[in-house]
């Protein structure tokens, strides 16, 4: 297996020449278009990787289940369910998908920017900051790292230069899905995409939604299994925007993306797999790591299609 990760990692290095650095936020522009790292957990608690797993990035979107997973344990499905849906956008993550001058809820992914913007405020807390430090340690504790933090440099760059999820987050509240202060919940929102993780954090909370919701080594439950397969589902048909269809078609395991260069890939029953390398199409997926994934599914036969 190790041989075989080293093998796709060199097939695929290539690849990332023919991506792009995410300069629409600054200071993801500053990573290294080289970068290619990939890190596995399979359902036996081995562990692979190969290339550069040790690297730190940005979560981005894939902190976007994990706004849904905290969503769905503090409220449960049927309250998420009347804020948001669970169809296929088939648009870029940061489109503004209003149909017939009425934003609907039903509209509304939570794979997408808009969704994890009002994910937000469905997260329990008396403040931003409180939800925000809730999410994180939900972060720390699905991925069986303490020291998970945020990039303040990141989220200050993400800040200063989002006006299009300020649109967006602008139109939930005319539309009256927002009820609190608009920045308040952007900040969180910010927050949220830049915290810092590696590949081996995905691996393992990517093992955990394979794992109908329990933690590797311990099988301690940390979510039910209905969330998991909720989550698996709207990552499927959405977690790739709209590369999704061509993703389920060539991978065909449920997975998200981030604009940091991250991929999180849930192997149902078998493996939770994390992949990094920043060049990215564009759709705003990892070129090299779309690529790894094809190889590996194409190899181990992962598809469950
Ligand atoms: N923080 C990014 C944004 O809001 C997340 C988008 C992404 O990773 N696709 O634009």
């Amino acid at each position: 297996m190790d041989e075989l990760l080293e093998q796709i990692l060199a097939e695929c290095h290539p690849y990332t020449a023919q991506g792009n650095l995410a300069n629409y936020i600054p200071e993801l522009a500053k990573a290294n278009k080289n970068d290619l790292g990939i890190y596995i957990i399979s359902s036996d608690d081995r562990i692979h990787r190969a290339g550069d797993y040790g690297k730190k990035f940005t979560i981005q979107s894939i902190v976007k289940p994990i706004l849904l997973l905290l969503a769905l344990m503090d409220n449960g499905i049927d309250v998420v369910r009347e804020h948001v849906g669970v169809e296929a956008t088939g648009k870029p993550f940061d489109a503004i998908n209003v149909n017939e001058q009425a934003l609907l809820s039903d509209h509304i992914n939570p794979m997408v920017n808009m969704g994890a913007i009002l994910m937000c405020t469905l997260i329990k807390g008396d403040t931003y900051q409180e939800k925000f430090e809730r999410l994180l340690d939900l972060t720390r504790k699905l991925a069986d790292n303490n020291e998970i933090c945020l990039n303040e440099d990141v989220y200050l760059s993400e800040k200063r230069t989002g006006s299009k999820n300020r649109a967006l987050a602008y139109m939930l509240k005319t539309y009256g899905m927002i009820q609190d202060d608009v920045e308040d919940v952007l900040d969180c929102y910010f927050r949220a995409c830049s915290i810092q993780i590696t590949c081996g954090d995905l691996a393992r909370i990517g093992y955990i939604l394979a794992n109908h919701g329990r933690m590797p080594y311990t099988g301690e439950r940390v979510f039910p299994a209905e969330y998991a397969s909720f989550v698996n589902a709207i990552l499927s048909t959405c977690g790739m925007y709209d590369g999704s269809g061509e993703f389920a078609v060539k991978v065909g395991v449920p997975a998200k993306s981030g604009v940091g260069g991250g991929i999180m890939a849930v192997v149902p029953t078998r493996m939770g797999i994390g992949i990094f390398s920043p060049a990215l199409d564009a759709k705003g997926n990892s070129v090299a790591g779309i690529k790894a994934l094809e190889l590996l599914s194409e190899k181990l036969f992962l598809s469950i299609f």
